[in-house]
């Protein structure tokens, strides 16, 4: 069949006829009517906007495997996220092959004695978390909430609390500085269960590792504790077909131009491919894995870093993959679009607003 009407494409989408015109319309295609017949081209972007994939909808669910869980790092300023990340990071898999010298690219992986692996992101704090969830990217799995021990529970500490709950994301509690002479890790143990973290040590499911991270202590028993976290979720993914990932990260290279690292979430990611990302699009010259070694393709929680893109992509964009060049800079140019269109609506909605107050 060469293509479907706006009343098919309902049907097999959930969406309503004006959702569908309205996207279309982002694409820059008027349909006036629900009877009217669209490409299979042009149905299956409307539906990849919609989080459809109407091809698969025939041949089914892939292949279901078990992937590494992704974590994040939260808790108050100075509790040391960043001191925790930077110890954890020396002992990933691209610490190890680069002999302990990484580039920062906003992910890294590390590696079990059981072979096992973890993905950490490598932004601490709250507003990169809300911000990928405002747009939809709910990429981590785990929180990773650091107490200093001398310090105690403080504002950030419930802030990280209550983003991890109303992400429905399970908490590992890292009580840090465990090293210090004020440190008093039972305080704080006292004070997050009255505060409703159900810690296991008191008949809850919430794992409780104490750590230094300066002085590197615990870190094997918090990546154990994580590693069991994951385990009780069960965490799979779809490996095969198109890849749908992530951006964590994106800058610009001055040789290699704009390159973003991402996070695969559900099928895999081969280089060449047609990708979308965000309202930007490109074709993937190269992938490179944390260690910067090039790899041919990207399975789920496998951070990598693309190079190919057109344009600076941000935080928290999907990344998507077309068919063709044509298709890409269709998609790329609806997004695109569709930003201004809501980026103008934002400054009315706004003068209306500052109007009514002023009256
Ligand atoms: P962040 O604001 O949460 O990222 O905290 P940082 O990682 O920047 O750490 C804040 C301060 O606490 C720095 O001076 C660190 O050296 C110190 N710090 C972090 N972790 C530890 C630890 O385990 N023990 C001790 N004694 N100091 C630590
Ligand atoms: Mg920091």
């Amino acid at each position: 069949f060469d293509g479907m009407t706006l009343i098919d494409l309902a049907k097999r989408t959930g969406a309503s006829i004006v959702a569908l015109q309205d996207i279309l319309a982002d694409l820059g295609e008027k349909v006036e009517s629900e009877f009217n017949s669209i490409s299979v081209d042009l149905a299956e972007l409307v539906a990849m906007e919609l989080g459809v994939n109407i091809r698969r909808m025939h041949t089914g669910e892939g292949t279901v495997e078990p992937r590494p869980a992704v974590v994040t790092v939260m808790g108050h300023v100075d509790h040391g996220k960043t001191s925790l990340l930077d110890s954890l990071r020396q002992t990933s898999v691209a610490a190890k092959e680069a002999g302990g010298i990484t580039q920062h690219i906003g992910a890294f992986v590390v590696e079990m004695t059981s072979g096992a692996s973890i993905t950490f992101l490598d932004t601490p704090g709250h507003a990169a978390f809300s911000a990928m969830r405002a747009r939809g990217a709910a990429v981590t799995d785990i929180v990773v909430l650091v107490v200093a021990a001398d310090d105690g529970v403080m504002p950030q500490t419930l802030e990280a609390m209550s983003h991890a709950k109303s992400a429905n994301v399970p908490v590992v509690v890292a009580i840090n500085k465990c090293d210090k002479s004020g440190a008093d890790p039972e305080r704080v143990r006292i004070q997050l269960g009255s505060e409703g973290l159900l810690l296991e040590d008191m008949g809850g499911d919430v794992q409780v590792v104490e750590i230094s991270a300066l002085a590197k202590l615990g870190l094997d028993k918090l990546e154990e504790a994580l590693f069991l976290q994951a385990e009780m979720m069960d965490l799979k993914a779809r490996i095969d077909g198109p890849a749908q990932a992530f951006v964590v990260e994106a800058r610009v290279d001055r040789g290699r131009g704009p390159l973003a690292t991402a996070i695969v979430k559900a099928g895999t990611l081969v280089s060449g491919q047609h990708i979308v990302v965000g309202a930007e699009w490109g074709r993937i010259r190269s992938l490179r894995d944390t260690a910067g070694n090039i790899t041919e393709f990207a399975k789920p929680a496998m951070p990598i870093e693309i190079e190919g893109l057109r344009g600076l992509p941000m935080a928290g964009d999907d990344v998507v993959v077309v068919d063709s060049e044509e298709r890409a800079r269709m998609l790329s140019q609806g997004r695109k679009k569709k930003q201004e269109k809501d980026r103008l609506q934002k400054i009315d909605e706004d003068m209306t607003e500052e109007a009514e107050m002023a009256e």
